[in-house]
């Protein structure tokens, strides 16, 4: 069973490496940032009041957030695995969510952290290029994945685009968000004994490859 959680700073790969994690194993990907997205897109009420948090870099309050994870994660799809993916971000978060994955009797079994130093994150956010059909969200990187058509998703078609949160004020916002809120997880996780962490600077393939070797640790015969 894996019931994970993928965490890293704004711009580590966290989006990418989503991506492979839940084509290799067919566990469904659950990512707030999307999920806040789509609801914006969409125009709802939390869609806009989630949009102006997203918009300045800083993060939706913690019951909004806990409330759309804890209606993702009891859906059956969920029962066989799942893969969190820029969620816990705080300790409230994180505690919610202990108890909803209990009640659930759906416990975590991996909490990867993705490790990237604050330069290099900067550069991969000003080169980062999404797609905003909500029923796709593939990520590139014009440096390191770039779409085979210039500024076209080579999954949809559609045009890619600048995230709106992905400006330099607003970038600078979210790594302190990150710095103060979400970095003490690693501790929590580590206290857990659920903390794997890998190098989220190596090409996406290495990247990938360490993750599956956390995930199917090779069987020791001793
Ligand atoms: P992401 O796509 O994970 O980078 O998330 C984009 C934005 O969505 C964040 O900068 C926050 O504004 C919001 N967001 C996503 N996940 C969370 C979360 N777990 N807690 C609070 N805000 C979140």
């Amino acid at each position: 069973m894996l019931n994970i959680i993928l965490m890293g700073p704004p711009g580590a790969g966290k989006g990418t490496q989503s991506e492979l994690i839940v084509k290799k194993y067919g566990i469904p990907h659950i990512s707030t940032g999307d999920m806040f997205r789509e609801a914006a897109a969409s125009g709802t009420e939390v869609g806009k009041k989630a949009a102006e948090y997203m918009n300045a870099g800083k993060l939706v309050p913690d019951e909004v957030t806990i409330a759309i994870v804890k209606e993702r994660l009891s859906k059956p799809d969920c029962a066989n695995g799942y893969l969190l993916d820029g969620f816990p971000r705080t300790l409230v978060q994180a505690d919610a969510l202990k108890t909803l994955t209990n009640e659930i009797s759906r416990p975590l079994t991996h909490v990867i952290n993705l490790i990237a130093d604050e330069d290099e994150l900067i550069n991969r956010i000003a080169s980062r290029r999404v797609c905003p059909n909500t029923s796709c969200g593939a990520s590139y990187n014009l440096v390191s994945k770039a779409p085979k058509v210039d500024g076209k998703c080579d999954l949809c078609g559609h045009d890619l685009i600048l995230r709106d949160d992905d400006t330099p004020e607003s970038f600078k916002v979210r790594l302190e968000a990150y710095k103060g809120k979400t970095y003490p997880l690693i501790e929590y996780y580590r206290q857990e004994g659920l903390l794997k962490e890998v190098d989220g600077l190596k090409a996406i393939d290495e990247v990938f490859a360490s993750i599956v070797e956390v995930l199917e640790p090779p069987y020791d015969c001793n």
